[in-house]
Order: structure tokens, then sequence, then C-alpha cells
């Protein structure tokens, strides 16, 4: 018996594979990687049989790329795969651990799509293939791929590759290439055929079985709403709602339209939301992609072309607002969540005529997704007291209050009836209006207009994490100017470089408002941001009030004179 490695270091990779890794945030090797990858770095042959899920691609992926010659930009290793979705998320996966490899060239090659790309591709020069049997044995017959410099081949998935009829193709392409090779086959069972190829094919292999049935990695939660009753935007907003660990989103839309149109609702309902199309140009698509990295908006609402290849680590919910139009769009899309070694959700809106296409999504990715029940009226409205209470506990801790303890303590001396208590629940009332706290009060009608509210200032009502006091300042600038929050906390964090969790509350009043940043920004950001225009409007920001530490610690002694105050009566 072999004994286990416990770190990839232990495996005899390279530093920059090692980095890679980290990046990806991958902790240990799981149990296959850990089997495979010495045996694959030795030169060995090698024969692997492990459930879905246990990190098969990095199994074999990471001893290629270790062993390719970069400065030979000619196929070193092809990996077979039964899909084109397979074979796109294993050359993704690939590119993903060669990040630290420069000039490093893998190519898909699939069925489906046209020569042409496929052929440049090739042309240009890659080191890795990673393709389905039929078109490989094409490129082969066309003599666009060369593969007498093969050191490596790969079959993953092997038994899927015999249920799906590509056998026969299989056994060509393992005629057609050098005998010097090394050769490894992945399979998560091990019919008779595939024992024969092995036989045949395989010299002196080294024989791995994982038994463990369970996944050992299931980075991406992947559950579908089947649409009925409710609109599509109140099931999306609960869901927004009340999903746990939600820290960014993207949700995919069907047109460039849809994207814009969207993201107005979402800001108009308090969230920090932006489109992304194929109609922006790269440098403003750049900036929302970067705001969103660094906390400036929460929500994404792209087509599939403008999002493809992003990586933004905080991305926590893939939201599938309309649904793809084939597998391989779908598989991009979710690969937007789930990244460097966090766990990813994906969601799924269904319409009934489309549960062909969930269907045809789980066969072919070969995961189940399972149904989500929407959350309730009454779950959104417990999220929301809870979310007050701890919003009245961080004013209680945060803020100055004598004066306002002051206009309490007067409504209740001028009123004999009523008692703190009342008051109190009187405030909560008046707060809760625009985001009511009570089931019965939420309407699972149409969104409110946001116009709704003229008159009154509408409030951003982002989570924020800050490390320093707030400070409140006036902007020159308000709705009547166009302005929306997203507007001002894009000019703050673009241009005065203030990260997107910094910044406070948005009020935004007809021609002014009122934003909160912390009170130690430094001279020069104060000063970037006395310019700073948003809309061509020059802000003209100014504090509200003068505050230093000292009377901020004045303020927790009137907080605690509050407390008795409430405590004795
Ligand atoms: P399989 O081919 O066995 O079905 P994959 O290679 O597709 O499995 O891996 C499944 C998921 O697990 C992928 O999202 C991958 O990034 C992740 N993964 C693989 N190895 C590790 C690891 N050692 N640590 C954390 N995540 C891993
Ligand atoms: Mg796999």
């Amino acid at each position: 018996m072999m004994s286990t490695p416990t770190s990839f270091a232990d495996l005899g990779l390279s530093p920059e594979l090692l980095a890679a890794l980290s990046d990806l945030g991958y902790e240990a090797p799981s149990p296959i990687q850990s089997a495979c990858v010495p045996y694959l770095l030795a030169g060995h042959d090698l024969l692997g049989m492990a459930q879905t899920g246990t990190g098969k691609t990095a199994a074999f992926a990471l001893p290629i790329l270790q062993r390719i010659d970069l400065r030979k930009r000619l196929p070193q290793a092809l990996i077979l795969a039964p899909t084109r979705e397979l074979a796109i998320q294993v050359a993704e996966a690939c590119q993903s651990y060669a990040r630290h490899l420069p000039g490093f060239h893998v190519a898909p090659i699939y069925g489906g799509q046209g020569m042409g790309l496929q052929l440049k591709q090739l042309g240009r020069g890659v080191h890795v293939v990673i393709g389905t049997p039929g078109r490989v044995m094409d490129h082969i017959e066309r003599k666009s791929l060369d593969l007498s410099h093969l050191t490596t081949l790969v079959l993953d998935e092997a038994d899927e590759m015999l249920r799906m009829g590509f056998i026969d193709d299989v056994e060509w392409i393992l005629q057609h290439v050098p005998t010097t090779r090394q050769t490894a086959l992945f399979s998560a069972t091990m019919p008779e055929p595939i024992r024969r190829v092995a036989q045949r094919y395989l010299r002196d292999p080294q024989e791995v079985k994982i038994k463990s049935t369970t996944a050992t990695v299931t980075a991406i939660r992947q559950r579908y709403w089947q649409v009925s009753g409710l609109h599509k935007l109140d099931a999306l907003t609960r869901i927004l709602e009340v999903e746990d660990n939600l820290d960014a989103a993207i949700i995919f839309v069907r047109t460039k339209t849809a994207t814009v149109e969207l993201a107005e609702k979402l800001e108009a309902r308090g969230y920090g939301a932006a489109a992304l199309n194929g109609d922006m140009n790269q440098v403003l698509r750049e900036r929302t992609i970067d705001q969103l990295k660094t906390g400036g908006i929460d929500i994404v609402v792209a087509t599939d072309v403008a999002a493809r290849g992003i990586d933004v680590p905080r991305i926590s919910h893939v939201i599938n607002y309309d649904i793809p139009n084939d597998t391989e769009a779908y598989v991009h899309r979710i690969g937007r969540t789930g990244r460097a070694g966090r766990q990813g959700n994906a969601i799924l809106f269904v319409a009934p005529r489309e549960i062909s296409t969930l269907r045809a999504i789980e066969r072919s990715t070969r995961q189940p997704i399972e149904p989500l029940t929407l959350p309730s009226k009454q779950a959104v409205a417990d999220r929301r007291v809870a979310q007050f209470k701890e919003q009245i506990m961080q004013v209680i801790e945060s803020e100055e209050l004598d004066y306002f303890a002051e206009v309490v303590n007067e409504i209740e001396e001028e009123s004999t009836e009523t008692d703190i208590h009342e008051i109190a629940a009187a405030l909560a009332f008046l707060v809760q209006q625009e985001r009511p706290l009570r089931a019965e009060g939420l309407s699972d009608a149409l969104p409110r207009d946001a116009n709704a509210s003229r008159g009154r200032h509408q409030d951003d009502t982002r989570n924020r994490r800050h490390d320093s006091p707030l400070q409140a300042y006036r902007i020159d600038a308000g709705r009547a100017h166009g302005i929306t929050p997203g507007d001002i906390v894009g000019a703050l964090t673009n241009e005065a470089g203030i990260g997107g969790r910094a910044i406070g509350r948005i009020s935004l009043f007809d021609d002014y408002s009122i934003i909160e940043l912390p009170n130690d920004l430094s001279k020069e950001t104060l000063n970037t941001l006395a310019f700073l225009r948003v809309r061509q409007r020059p802000l003209k920001l100014a504090p509200m009030v003068r505050r230093d530490r000292q009377e901020k610690r004045d303020g927790g002694k009137a907080k605690k004179s509050f407390a008795r105050k409430k405590s004795g009566k």
C-alpha cells in the first residue's frame, strides 16, 4: 500500500502549479488526486475508477501541465471527453491550473462548432487539445491535428463515451497516435468493453479505485424554481432577500434590453445592481465588473456573451432568470460561481414548457438540479425583522442619540397615556413603511413603482461592513438630476477609490443627497471628492456636521443614559 500524501506539495507538483491551486482555494488533494498524480508524473499508464465530482480533472491535468514543454507549441496531450460541455469544462480547468504557466495554450474541439475557429486555434499552436471523439477524428483525417509529438492521451469518462456509441471512434484514435505515449483511462464504472480497451491499449497500467460513493467536492449547489403564481421579479427579490450566504449575484437574461430593465427594477428596490451587455464598450464593461469585484455593486444583470469569462470570487449566486438556450450556455453561466474554492449556488427559473430543457441539462451535466421552494412571505418578513433588530443595535452602538433621546422624552412627557414602548412601536411602524416588516404588508403583485415614493427620499439599503464610524456628507445632486445610488457608488469607487463596503447609507432627495462615508478619509481622498462629478454635475461634497473622536466618546455616555432611562421606566 502506498502512503497517502496529504498536501499538493507532497505530490511533487511544481511551484507554478502549487500557486495556481492555492489561488483556486484548493486546500488538499482529493483521494483520486493523491493516488494518481505521482503515477502520472512518473510516466505510468493508469486506469482510474471514481465517481463524478471526485476531482478527476485535476488528477490528470496537473501531471500533464507539469510534463509539457511550453517551448514546443505542438499538441503534447490529448484528452477525449464524451460531450462538448465536458470538453469545455476540462479546457477551462486546464486553463485555470495553468494560470502561472506563461504562454500555455489549450484548445477544446467539438462537433457542432464551425471548423473555422478550431482550425485557427490549432494552427496557432496549442499544447493541450481536449476534444470529443468524432471531431478529433475529423481533424486527424484532415491533418489539421498533428499528434506526432503526443506524449499523453487521456480518456475521460470512458464509460460515458461507450454509452454514447463512441467506442469505435476512441479505438480508431488510439490506433492513430504514437505508441510511445502515456495513456490514462478514467471511468466511473468498468463495463467489459472498457476493460477490453484498457487491456489492449494501456501498458502495464497502475490501477486506482476510489470507492467512496459520495462526491468529495460539489462546489455548486444547483436548484430550480418552476415559474408559477408569482411574477419572476417578485420571486427573484424574495430569493435575494432570504438566500443564505448571498454575497454577490449574477443574473442572466436573454436580451440586452432585459439586462437594463431588470437592473433598473432592482435598483428601484434598493439593490446595488447594474446591467452588463454587449452594447456597452469594453471600458464600461470592465468598470462594471470591477464594481462587482470591490463591492460597489452586488448584482450584475447580464447576457451570456457579456458575462463570458467573468472571474469574480465573491459571486455566490448565479440566477438563470431566463433559461439558457442550451446546456453549454448553462455550464458557462453557472461556472461564474463556486470559484476560488468557495461554495457556489445556481438557481434556474423554469417555465412549465421549459421542463424538458431542465431535464436535458441534468442529463448532459449528470448533476441533479433540486427543486427550490420559494420563501414564503413570512420567511421574508422574519428575515426583515431580524435585520431591523440588528440595525437598531448597530445604531445604539455607533450613533450619538442624546438629541433623539430628548425628542422621545418630550413625546413621552407631552402625552400621559403613552409609554416608551408605544413610542418605540410607532417609530418601528414609521420606519418600515417602505419595506414592510409584516408578512401581510408584502405584496406579491407587480413591483412597487419607484415614482410612487416621490417626495420621499429613497434609501439605499445595502448591507455594508464598516471599520470606522461614518460621517454624513451632503452632495449637490439629487433625484431631479437623474442621479441613482449606483451613480454615486460608481463615482466614489471608481474616481475616489473608496471601497464599496466602506460606503454607508445613501439617501436621495429631490435636489440633493446625503451619503455616509468613513470619518477617517485621507486628505487626498477628500480633495478628490471635493471635485467629483456625477452625470456631469459637480457634487460639491461637504460634511453635514463636524464630529471628532472626542465627541464620539461623549456620544457613548449619552447612549448609556438613554439606556438607563429606558430601564428605569
Ligand atoms: P470529476 O471529473 O471527478 O467529476 P471534477 O474534476 O470536475 O470532478 O471536480 C469537481 C469539482 O471539484 C470542480 O469544481 C473542481 O474545481 C473541484 N475540485 C477538484 N479538486 C479539488 C480539490 N482538491 N479541492 C477543492 N476543490 C476541488
Ligand atoms: Mg470529470
